[in-house]
């Protein structure tokens, strides 16, 4: 068995996709060497589960964290959010407005965020329903200093990602209808889905950002 190099993988990766289509390192439960080797090949966004693997990641990193993007990817406890403020640049997973509502009370200039939303339904699953992402972005255009940057969604899990083709499909449709009248501080240039099973299928679909972890970095022990 050969060892893993993150680095290699990222750079195949990102040489297999458009340009336009930006990566996000999937970084839980990685070491900060890890990080260090796959921002040293090209990554530009980090994206973390845990606001206190984020910390230590970031802190470990120094300079070279800092010239990355760090998303949170994970969903963000409420007790947890004045910890991962000073963190996070784009909190990807902002579902609700009570979420919203503490972010924006917390924070002390403008917030980049992307709406997560629950695209198949499933109860075990975080991310405003379907239905209601138009109304939970007009709330979040209300509060002033959440600015949505667009949408990012978790599929569920299926064997062959083929059959996750569908609910990209009604992601990027959802995007698409959003897009036409959105209220002010959002954006919907943002399209955030795609993992190291389905991530090609997802690309193919329209997202332009893509959240990849088992294949750059191996699988998880
Ligand atoms: C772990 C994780 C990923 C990456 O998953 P892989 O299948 O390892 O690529 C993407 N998004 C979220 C929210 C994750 O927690």
């Amino acid at each position: 068995m050969s060892p893993i190099d993150a680095g290699e993988n990222y750079r195949k990766i990102r040489a297999s996709l458009p340009p336009e289509v930006r990566i996000v390192a999937a970084a839980k439960t990685r070491t900060p060497h890890e990080v260090r080797d796959v921002i040293a090949a090209g990554a530009s966004i980090i994206g973390e589960n845990y606001v206190q693997e984020g910390e230590l990641h970031r802190a470990s990193l120094g300079d070279v964290g800092r010239a990355v993007e760090w998303h949170m990817i994970g969903h963000l406890q409420r007790n947890k959010i004045n910890k991962a403020l000073p963190i996070f640049d784009v909190f990807q997973g902002v579902d609700s407005m009570k979420l919203a509502r503490a972010m924006a009370k917390r924070a002390d200039g403008p917030l980049r965020v992307l709406v997560e939303v629950n695209v198949g339904g499933e109860d075990s699953k975080s991310g405003v329903a379907f239905e209601e992402a138009a109304g939970l972005l007009r709330g979040i255009s209300g509060l002033g200093n959440l600015c949505v940057e667009g949408l990012m969604a978790m599929e569920p899990y299926c064997a062959d990602p083929e059959d996750a083709r569908p609910y990209f499909k009604r992601m990027r449709r959802l995007q698409q209808s959003l897009a036409e009248d959105p209220p002010p501080n959002v954006a919907l240039d943002i399209l955030c889905m795609g993992m190291t099973h389905s991530y090609r299928v997802a690309v193919e679909e329209g997202a332009n950002m893509v959240r990849i972890g088992t294949a750059i970095f191996g699988p998880r022990e």
